[in-house]
């Protein structure tokens, strides 16, 4: 491992010391919850007095070894920390989801995907170990051998079985540059079809293929954007200026071309959180020149809309022109990719929202995840989208129709943002009775909520 790893080993035995003192302090009857600074979770949360836990000595990179490629990083670790530390190593984790302040255990336990994740998998399947303080007060490791069962269900349950205070994950090489083909396509199924090609051959045109996603913007407007990586050094774009990432990728027919460095390559989405700065007016060229250019990032515009939905000022404003309040649609979901083109359609015909991110995924592994069982050997699209729609004339109206519509396309819907299931629909998909025999072992007083709890009825 790398220097000054004792240093940063000692402060991290620190930082978890005063996590466990804080978590004594809590009365045995209470349930505990994370005190953290930043958060990508969409759904509310009934407000509670649950004493959060101390993680501000967990948010660092313990070591990088650049020889076997790991690193050991705390669980409250940033990607733009942990990609900060591995990139002048000449290394990434094999999974970098796109926002700045999404943690690596957020990302393991909450799921996290981006376009390396058609070779890569998503990233818990490069996590090596993990140390869990679970319910039980305990710090334990888990990994494919020790406590195994926690380990495969650590993925998608949000913290309900223990918290990661430090995860071993492991490195792939990376080179400086990212070249892009932006392929244009005027049908979905032109789209699906280029996806499943390039999937298959790992190539476009004959060139290795090691990033993909692609953006619809209506069913006659949507594109592929393909990277692969490079060391030729040559003239980059720069998105945290006045050019928008995904304005860039539009053009009429045909392909485009651009290239970034692997740095904004990884972040080329945070600067506009996708596309969700809009809502600020960070788009409108003037604003955009006097909005300062370090705030050009997911985390400004999350805060903002955190003091918007706190003020609840989007609903009076609608109020104030005459229109219906609107619902919240910040979802992402997984369909078969012999289905997404079915799911886009019914989508796009259904509810008012665009663009739409595309981003395909396959297991790494050959074995599936309990609480988040998609199929190994079958590619999936992931299909998330952001924004509002009037209410309709039920609470989730909109967010119900979406959970029906992706279970009829046999695909999954990950739990970050709001979920209207009953339980029973709930049990089926998210792992019923691994998830409740692997709760009884590791946080038998239920310190930590319930899944269902959590993410259903936003406890
Ligand atoms: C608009 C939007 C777009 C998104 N797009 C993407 C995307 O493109 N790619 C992607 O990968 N993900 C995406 N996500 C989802 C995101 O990865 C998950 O929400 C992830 O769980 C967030 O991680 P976080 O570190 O911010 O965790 P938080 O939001 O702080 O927490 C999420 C949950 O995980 C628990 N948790 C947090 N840290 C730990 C830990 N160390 N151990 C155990 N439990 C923990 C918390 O208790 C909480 O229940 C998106 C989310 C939103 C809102």
């Amino acid at each position: 491992m790398s220097a000054p790893a004792t240093d940063a080993r000692t402060a991290h035995a620190d930082g978890v010391e005063r996590l466990l003192e804080s978590y004594r302090a809590v009365p045995a009857a209470a349930s505990v919850r994370l005190a953290k600074r930043t958060s990508n979770l969409f759904r509310s949360r009934a407000a509670t007095d649950a004493p959060g836990l101390d993680t501000s000595g967990l948010t660092h990179v313990i070591a990088v070894d650049p020889g076997a490629r790991t690193a050991d990083v705390a669980g409250m670790c940033t990607y733009d920390d942990l990609v900060a530390a591995t990139l002048p190593h000449g290394l990434a984790p094999l999974v970098v989801p796109q926002l700045k302040t999404i943690t690596l255990g957020g990302a393991v336990t909450g799921l996290g995907i981006e376009s390396t994740s058609f070779r890569n998998g998503l990233p818990h399947e490069s996590v090596l170990e993990i140390d869990v303080l679970t319910g039980a007060g305990e710090i334990i490791t888990a990994s494919p051998i020790e406590h195994a069962e926690l380990f495969r269900a650590f993925p998608n349950s949000y913290g309900t079985l223990g918290y990661a205070v430090r995860l071993r994950i492991e490195l792939e090489p990376v080179e400086p540059f990212v070249a892009l083909t932006h392929l244009r396509f005027h049908a979905l199924t032109d789209l699906i079809e280029a996806m499943e090609r390039i999937i298959e051959t790992g190539r476009l045109d004959g060139v290795a293929v090691d990033s993909l996603d692609g953006v619809v913007f209506s069913a006659e407007e949507s594109y592929l954007c393909v990277g692969t990586q490079t060391a030729a050094s040559g003239p980059v774009s720069d998105y945290t200026r006045q050019q928008i990432f995904y304005r860039s990728i539009q053009h009429d027919d045909g392909a485009k071309h651009d290239r970034l460095t692997m740095h904004d390559y990884l972040w080329r989405w945070d600067a506009d959180w996708f596309w969700c700065s809009q809502a600020f007016g960070a788009q409108h060229p003037l604003i955009r020149r006097f909005w300062p250019r370090r705030y050009r990032r997911s985390r400004s515009y999350s805060t903002l809309m955190r003091l918007e939905r706190r003020f609840d000022l989007g609903d009076r404003l609608e109020k104030l022109k005459g229109r219906p309040a609107r619902e919240r649609v910040i979802q992402d979901v997984e369909v078969p990719i012999g289905r997404t083109v079915g799911f886009l359609e019914w989508f796009l015909a259904n509810v008012p929202i665009e663009p739409i991110w595309l981003c395909p995924l396959r297991l790494r592994g050959d074995r599936g995840w309990p609480l988040y069982p998609i199929r190994p050997q079958q590619t999936y699209v992931n299909i998330g989208f952001w924004s509002t729609v009037p209410v309709g004339g039920s609470e989730g109206e909109t967010n119900r129709s979406i959970e029906r519509a992706v279970s009829e396309f046999d695909g999954h819907k990950s739990l970050y943002s709001d979920s209207y299931y009953s339980r029973e629909e709930f049990e089926e998909l998210y792992g019923g009775e691994a998830y409740r025999a692997v709760k009884r072992r590791y946080d038998p007083d239920s310190r930590l909520l319930d899944l269902y709890a959590k993410a259903v009825q936003r406890r």
